[in-house]
């Protein structure tokens, strides 16, 4: 089955919960995972089932790196604010990384965001 991950900095996470709601329909397709406090916010506000997995900042991106590694998600959204520093930011840059090593669909802003979900559905 399609494995997808979705992951939100604080000030995307209502933009990704909207993103949600708008597809739900066909992320409902998809195996989901997600970083924590996304990951809750989803299940909270969306009927969608989703494996959460720690907090970003408490080593979140890192699991969801270490599936990257072991080829198990076809794609990730990651909606990040460009505008501020992250404490965890050497795990986001692994994160970012590991998609490159691999190969693996990542979406970082709503737009691409759009084309990554309809392109996995192909
Ligand atoms: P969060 O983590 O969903 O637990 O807030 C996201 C992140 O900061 O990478």
């Amino acid at each position: 089955m399609t494995r997808v991950a979705l992951i939100a900095h604080d000030e995307k996470k209502d933009d990704l919960i909207e993103f949600a709601q708008t597809h739900e329909a066909q992320l409902r397709e998809y195996e989901l995972i997600a970083t924590g406090t996304t990951g809750k916010r989803l299940m909270e506000e969306t009927d969608l089932e989703i494996e959460r997995k720690q907090s970003g900042p408490l080593g979140g991106d890192l699991m969801i790196g270490s599936e990257v590694a072991e080829d198990r998600l076809d794609g990730i959204v990651f909606l990040r604010d460009p505008l501020r520093a992250q404490p965890h930011e050497p795990d986001i840059s692994a994160l970012l990384r590991i998609c490159d090593v691999h190969d693996t669909a990542l979406a970082t802003n709503l737009a691409s965001a759009e084309f990554l979900i309809e392109g996995l559905a192909d």
